[in-house]
């Protein structure tokens, strides 16, 4: 049986945030890769959860738009090598929810 390569691998595991230093839980739904305090993220994959990337700087979010479909994404900068890049703004999550206040001070695009 052989499956086709994913383009997004799950990976959901605790980490320690690099910006705040909080101890991030995993995700109850979905793979966790960023801080729900501070909503820092790190450039450590090319496509969500590969791992693949080798730049591993920080991804500052910078601001945030509403998407029709997936509620609110956030938009990242990564503070070594300059991608930008999104990910989903988890709202709901059983363990622990990303912060809304924090999302709030980021600048809104649409
Ligand atoms: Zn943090
Ligand atoms: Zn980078």
């Amino acid at each position: 049986m052989s499956l086709n390569t994913p383009r997004f691998t799950k990976r959901n595991e605790s980490f320690v945030c690099k910006n705040c230093g909080f101890e991030v839980p995993q995700s109850s739904s979905t793979c966790r890769d960023h801080c729900p305090k501070c909503l820092y993220s790190l450039h450590v994959d090319e496509n969500p959860g590969d791992r693949l990337a080798e730049c591993g700087g920080i991804l500052k979010p910078i601001g945030y738009e509403s998407h029709p479909k997936k509620n609110y994404m956030i938009l990242y900068v990564c503070e070594k090598c300059g991608e930008k890049r999104t990910t989903r703004f988890l709202e709901i999550d059983k363990i622990m929810p990303d912060s809304f206040d924090n999302l709030l001070k980021l600048t809104p695009k649409f």
